[in-house]
């Protein structure tokens, strides 16, 4: 059965459909209806061997068939909604992963990379940037983390020094994914204010700007664009800084708490994309004069999988519906974060025990979902970072 027909029919059972659950509007069923429709159609033999490419063609893609206008706020500047759609967000991450990793990471950098303008950009910076982001015409990146600075954000070094109407940045940038296809970095510099995560601004820079270069290209198990970027005596007009000076660290995370329950999100469809693959194996594979699904290993490793997927799902969807009612949700998201990414991790484990040798070979689904999960479990704060956040809002909130 193609994955559209397999989604209507599930739709009909509406009350088994994850999109019933009370999280959700009608507008959002709809959304995953028609994203499934349209992924089926272009995302299902996408050439990938050349990442750069790749990457250009599926943001173009995406921006002229409208999906790119869910990743930014401001109806104004191209948005669907004016403030972001968390719940809309993590549905189409969710249907992207499970058909294409690459689109997922497509659509998400554009909504990552541009986050800070749609939260904190003055009118003007939305104006420059946010529509062409919604086209597929401006290539976002995020560029937060350092070679000495990745869990401890707040260790950071790259420098910005006002020098009258500019300021000028001195430093590096390591692990920024569309790091040389960016048209832009929303980056973030010590200005010194004060010690420590409140002495960081946030700014915008331009690929083009002089002494921005690309030092190196990172290649990983999952590919697509990733580099580590430089900065020399790269002067940037004070117009292009986000927010206030000093107040950088709360532009990341205000921004991170928006796209971190996405990773949940797109961890989510990986799951599920895994868990379709594993069922339809292990139902048709004969051994023993059965099929894999006949025995009781086979059904303990379904059930947990299954039970897997819809914690992760309950998680992620009320981190993004909290959200979407203009609450706090650091404790929720990383909660979400946490659970399904490492839940999606066990999940495609347990599809390649499934399918066996063919489950290591190269480009088999999931052999390509083994290498694509890992990174989630690290980027956007590891699973470790997570654990301190959950509980560090625990005790603020028993008044320690
Ligand atoms: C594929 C990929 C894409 C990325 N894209 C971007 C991007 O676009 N922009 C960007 O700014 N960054 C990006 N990153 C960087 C990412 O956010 C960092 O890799 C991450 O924050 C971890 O930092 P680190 O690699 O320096 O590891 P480290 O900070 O050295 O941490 C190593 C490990 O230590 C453990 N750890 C951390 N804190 C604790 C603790 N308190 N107690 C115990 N254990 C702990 C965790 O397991 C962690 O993985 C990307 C990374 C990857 C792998």
């Amino acid at each position: 059965m193609k994955a559209t027909e397999a989604f209507e029919e599930s739709l009909t059972m509406i009350d088994h459909h994850f999109t019933s659950w009370p999280f959700f509007e009608p507008r959002h069923r709809t959304i995953a209806r028609a994203l499934d429709a349209w992924a089926n159609e272009h995302l299902q033999h996408g050439d990938e061997s050349d990442v750069d490419a790749a990457c250009r063609a599926l943001v173009k893609l995406l921006g002229n068939s409208g999906w790119l206008k869910y990743a930014i706020g401001g109806t104004s500047f191209g948005g669907v909604t004016d403030v972001i759609d968390t719940r809309a967000l993590c549905l189409i991450r969710e249907t992207l992963a499970r058909y294409s990793g690459l689109a997922d990471f497509a659509f998400a950098m554009q909504g990552l990379g541009s986050g800070a303008i749609s939260l904190f950009g003055t009118n003007e910076q939305k104006h420059d940037y946010l529509p062409r982001v919604g086209r597929g015409e401006a290539i976002a990146a995020f560029a937060l983390s350092e070679p000495d600075a990745g869990s401890d954000v707040a260790a950071m070094q790259c420098a910005a020094v006002l020098d009258g109407d500019h300021y000028v940045l001195n430093g590096e940038k390591t692990w920024i994914s569309n790091g040389g296809i960016a048209d832009f970095y929303v980056l973030f510099a010590r200005t010194g204010e004060a010690p420590g995560s409140r002495g960081i601004t946030a700014f915008i820079v331009d690929a083009t700007t002089p002494g921005f270069e690309i030092a190196e290209r990172i290649n990983v198990i999952a590919p697509h664009p990733l580099a580590r970027v430089k900065l020399t005596d790269c002067r940037i007009p004070v117009s292009q800084r986000i927010g206030d000076a000093g107040q950088g660290f709360k532009v990341a995370m205000a921004t991170l708490d928006v796209f971190r329950t996405s990773v949940a999100a797109a961890a989510l469809g990986f799951a599920r994309r895994a868990f379709d693959e594993a069922m339809t194996r292990s139902t048709s594979r004969q051994m023993f004069g059965h099929t894999l699904a006949d025995f009781q290993l086979t059904q303990a490793k379904l059930a947990d999988m299954a039970t897997g997927i819809d914690t992760s799902a309950l998680l992620t969807y009320r981190a993004a519906w909290l959200r979407d009612q203009g609450l706090n949700v650091t404790r929720e998201a990383a909660m979400a974060k946490m659970t399904s990414t490492e839940t999606a991790q066990q999940v495609i484990d347990s599809a390649v025990q499934m399918f066996g040798g063919l489950g290591v070979v190269s480009e088999q689904p999931v052999e390509r979902l083994y290498r694509e999960i890992r990174s989630l479990r690290i980027y956007e704060g590891a699973t470790e970072v997570q654990k301190m956040i959950i509980a560090r809002e625990l005790l603020r909130a028993h008044g320690k």
